[in-house]
């Protein structure tokens, strides 16, 4: 029996935790999902990341965008735009009934673990997906001339200013939810999943006593690169290390894992970062960490479930 904790973001995070989905029993695994992206849109509570990893476990993810779900039509986004609403962030009609839920659970006074329970349930997911708080935080991209909603970042201005930095705001007042805690405490094992280091990972590591409890956690934590071959696979992971002037490398990413991270994983194609991770007092294990398939979703599970016991 495996007791795992899994870290995660968006896009990257949502396919190993599929993968980990399919091996893992629902009592084996939980995952730990960054909430720093969920800002309100139309009047609805939207939480990016929490429904990416939802929708890639109940196998509704439009593999096409990575985002959302599939098949979704814009028909109500187009009618608010009529409407005089902005429609810069895309919301397909299926995934509205998400936010519409969440929004109303909100406001009857549940949490937002207790609303994204309820999601996950109704979703036919098993398996626990856990905000990371229930208290709010908002990341804020710092360019030279101003300071943006990270959505207003993200997806309506593509990322395209340049970033001087990266602020959590809200990060010093807001708890690690219950069920996190509760999670790290039954925790054998964490996997930090390959999600952007800057924006996704982070806000996770920074609530309150978190990095203390995986610094000294009992068990294993083992860290997967999302960059391959010094790039990312997609987004902006890293323009944003290259604009912050961190390495845009498996590199790059291990130095901000150092003294959280036992085992990092890194891609074949980055086999010459090994050593210079490993001077950093990380060991390295190097496999292909690229999942485009379901078929490689699972194998990399596999893979990082095989390094628990070695
Ligand atoms: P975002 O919300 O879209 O930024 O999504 P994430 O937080 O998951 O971070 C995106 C990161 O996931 C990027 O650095 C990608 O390179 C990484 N990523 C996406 N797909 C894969 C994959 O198949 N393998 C690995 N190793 N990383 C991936």
């Amino acid at each position: 029996m495996y007791k795992v904790l899994a870290l995660a973001g968006g896009v990257g995070g949502a396919k190993l935790v599929l993968g980990l989905s399919k091996i893992l029993k629902p009592e084996e695994l939980s995952i730990v999902v960054n909430t720093a992206d969920d800002d309100v849109f139309h009047g609805l509570h939207v939480s990016p990341d929490v429904d990416t990893v939802m929708y890639a476990l109940a196998g509704l993810t439009n593999e096409t965008t990575g985002w959302g779900i599939k098949g979704d039509t814009f028909r109500t986004l187009s009618a608010l735009k009529k409407l005089g609403n902005e429609d810069w962030f895309q919301l397909g009609d299926l995934d509205l009934a998400t936010h519409i839920k969440r929004t109303s659970l909100l406001h009857s006074g549940k949490s937002l673990s207790q609303a994204t329970d309820h999601l996950a349930r109704k979703l036919g997911i098993s398996h626990r997906v856990i905000p990371m708080s229930d208290d709010p935080v908002k990341t804020k991209a710092i360019t030279e001339s101003e300071e943006l909603d990270f959505q207003d970042y993200f997806v309506r201005k593509k990322c395209e200013p340049a970033i001087t930095g990266i602020r959590f705001d809200g990060i010093n007042n807001a708890k690690p939810s219950e069920k996190f805690i509760e999670a790290i405490s039954e925790a054998e094992t964490i996997i930090i999943c390959p999600s952007n280091p800057i924006v996704s990972i982070p806000p996770i590591l920074e609530l309150s006593g978190i990095t203390e409890l995986i610094s000294n956690f009992h068990g294993k934590t083992i860290a997967v690169s999302p960059i391959i071959g010094k790039k990312a696979l997609k987004g902006p992971a890293g323009k944003m290390m290259m604009e912050l002037n961190e390495d845009v490398s498996s590199l790059g990413v291990a130095k901000r894992y150092v003294g959280i991270c036992d085992l990092f994983v890194i891609d074949n194609t980055d086999i010459k970062e090994a050593p210079d991770i490993e001077e950093l007092g990380i060991n390295v294990h190097i496999t292909s960490t690229i999942m485009n398939s379901q078929k490689d979703k699972i194998t990399l599970a596999k893979n990082l479930l095989s390094l628990i016991s070695s």
